[in-house]
């Protein structure tokens, strides 16, 4: 797909997420929140479910927990609008409560397509419901941090996912939040592994990019092989 025909690709599935009435969160939102960001980009964030703010405004994130989440990209210098956020369920569920494994999947072929048009690199992982949609059976105190090759069945055809906890986990655990940054920290380096990959590169199948070090990526300060300094800040 072109860059010209991707915003018409995703303003026509949030269409229909809008109207959609594939599982019970349909009666009791307010909005649906298809998701929002560049349609361009090579990093896509996914998060669990709206929430109330979410679900009043229709637009993802925009609450305490997307404060946080603005906080967590602003550390590193990646600006919000220059990646896509969006959910794993795309309404709200009852106050708040985790969403259900067939609403997850009523609402999964959504995410696919919305990843088959973005083709993203690297996907980051926010909260165990969405890990777990592209990592079954992993447990997010082990696996935050660490990226590890996408099955292109989920959508993102040659994509590598970094997990992170969710930022309400962060809110409420001062410890989660120091580890958030951490792990964010290890984004730029995920992505230029992501686009080695990509390129036929050979990488390991899981980095501990946590393990790294790796607090913010500086343009000028790492060369790398794949991509030119310059292009090392993801846009
Ligand atoms: N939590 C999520 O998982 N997603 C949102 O959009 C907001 C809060």
């Amino acid at each position: 797909m072109t860059s010209e025909e991707r915003p018409a690709a995703l303003e026509a599935i949030a269409a229909e997420i809008r109207t959609c009435t594939r599982c019970r969160l349909g009666a009791t939102r307010t909005n649906a929140v298809p998701g929002e960001g560049s349609p361009d980009t090579e990093v896509v964030f996914i998060g669990e479910g709206p929430g109330f703010h979410e679900d009043r405004g229709g637009r993802p994130f925009v609450g305490r927990a997307g404060e946080l989440l603005n906080k967590l990209l602003g550390s590193i210098e990646w600006p919000r609008g220059d990646v896509f956020v969006t959910n794993v369920v795309k309404c709200r569920p009852p106050d708040n409560r985790d969403p259900e494994p067939d609403e997850i999947a009523a609402c999964a072929p959504f995410l696919r397509r919305q990843l088959e048009i973005l083709d993203p690199a690297l996907l980051v992982t926010l909260g165990r419901h969405s890990m777990a949609t592209f990592r079954p059976g992993a447990r997010i105190s082990q696996v935050h941090g660490t990226t590890s090759p996408v099955d292109p069945a989920t959508g993102a055809r040659d994509a590598t996912m970094l997990a992170m906890y969710h930022p309400a986990a962060a809110l409420r655990t001062p410890a989660i939040e120091r580890e958030s940054y951490g792990d964010i920290g290890g984004a730029p380096r995920a992505l230029l592994d992501a686009r080695a990959r990509r390129a036929g590169a050979e990488t390991p199948a899981a980095i501990d990019v946590a393990a790294l070090d790796v607090v913010a990526v500086a343009p000028d300060v790492i060369a790398d092989p794949v991509a030119p300094a310059a292009d090392l800040t993801i846009f």
